[in-house]
């Protein structure tokens, strides 16, 4: 039997501890990229781990990360390094009977692959047009281009979404049989980011009024819509 047909892409990305909460579908994998914001990009530089914080977007079938062309992250990406990115959601605190069933409910993904940088012109500028579209839809047309020199300075990285695995706990507390008859409070505390009023750039001329892209925005957050959800 191979390791598609268990349902995991590889054996490293077989979820060995709860595997029931083992998810292997691409829906389930797209929707937990498409709502964060950031994620942590890990990679071994010179024998050392290192673990580094960076925005990821998905575009179709690949993760894209950028930076400065001149990082060391990115060089060390983009030369074909291995990578291994893990991305969270905390949905809330489980509060159990016992200490022991205290728990977090969760969905969480993790990618494993080598990345490799666009290359052409039209592709980096689709990709970083689907970058700052995502942390912010429709600012890409509001805001001014990138000049080519700042598209030189710009490294933009796909990391195809090909050995995956996501992992999900939602629910009640999960109390031992014997332990449910505890006079103990047990439930859930949720736990959701949210968003303030926007606070205007001090240097801004006050007649320029907040644009389409920030209203959307927090319209969609005012009916409790995902951060960055596409769907
Ligand atoms: C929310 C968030 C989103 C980010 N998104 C991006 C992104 O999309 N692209 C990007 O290039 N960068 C991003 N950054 C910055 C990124 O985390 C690194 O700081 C940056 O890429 C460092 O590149 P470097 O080559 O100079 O450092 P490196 O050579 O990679 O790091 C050298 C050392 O600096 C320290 N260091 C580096 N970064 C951090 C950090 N964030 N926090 C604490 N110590 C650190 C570590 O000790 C590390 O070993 C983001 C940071 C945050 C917090």
């Amino acid at each position: 039997m191979t390791d598609n047909d268990r349902g995991y892409p590889s054996e490293r990305t077989r979820v060995r501890r709860l595997p029931k909460r083992g998810v292997y579908d691409r829906q389930t994998l797209d929707s937990i990229i498409d709502q964060a914001l950031i994620g942590h990009v890990g990679f071994v530089v010179d024998g050392s781990p290192c673990v580094i914080p960076m925005v990821v977007v998905r575009n179709d079938d690949d993760l894209l990360l950028h930076g400065s062309t001149a990082s060391r992250l990115i060089r060390h990406l983009a030369d074909g390094a291995e990578v291994c990115v893990s991305i969270v959601h905390l949905d809330g605190i489980v509060v159990a009977r016992s200490v022991f069933d205290n728990s977090m409910n969760y969905r969480s993904a993790i990618i494993f692959g080598r990345a490799d940088p666009l290359i052409s012109r039209a592709q980096k500028i689709e990709g970083l047009r689907t970058i700052v579209d995502h942390l912010l839809p429709g600012r890409w047309d509001e805001a001014r281009q990138p000049t080519e020199k700042e598209l030189r300075a710009t490294t933009i990285l796909r990391l195809p979404l090909r050995e995956t695995s996501a992992k999900v706990r939602s629910g009640p507390p999960q109390d031992d049989h014997r332990d449910r008859q505890l006079p103990v409070w047990a439930g859930e505390i949720p736990l959701r980011m949210t968003t303030l009023a926007p606070v205007p750039d001090p240097l801004l001329d006050s007649e320029i009024p907040v644009p389409e892209s920030v209203r959307r925005f927090l319209a969609a957050r005012a009916r409790r819509e995902p951060i960055a959800g596409r769907d």
